[in-house]
């Protein structure tokens, strides 16, 4: 098997947090995962005021 460094800081990843090196990088992908799903919230939440608008 190849070792594949931590995705995060590209230091040797622990056995214990693998695939990350510790805990502070695993915690950062997880935040990271998480912003991207609150950033994709899909609609807008008022589409009707824009268009009532009109
Ligand atoms: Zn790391």
């Amino acid at each position: 098997m190849t070792k594949r460094p931590c995705p995060m800081c590209k230091k040797p990843r622990s056995e214990q947090f693998t695939p990350f090196c510790s805990a502070r990088c695993r915690d950062l992908d997880l935040a990271s995962w998480f912003d991207e799903s609150y950033a994709v919230p899909g609609p807008p939440a008022l589409p009707e005021d824009q268009s009532r608008d009109n």
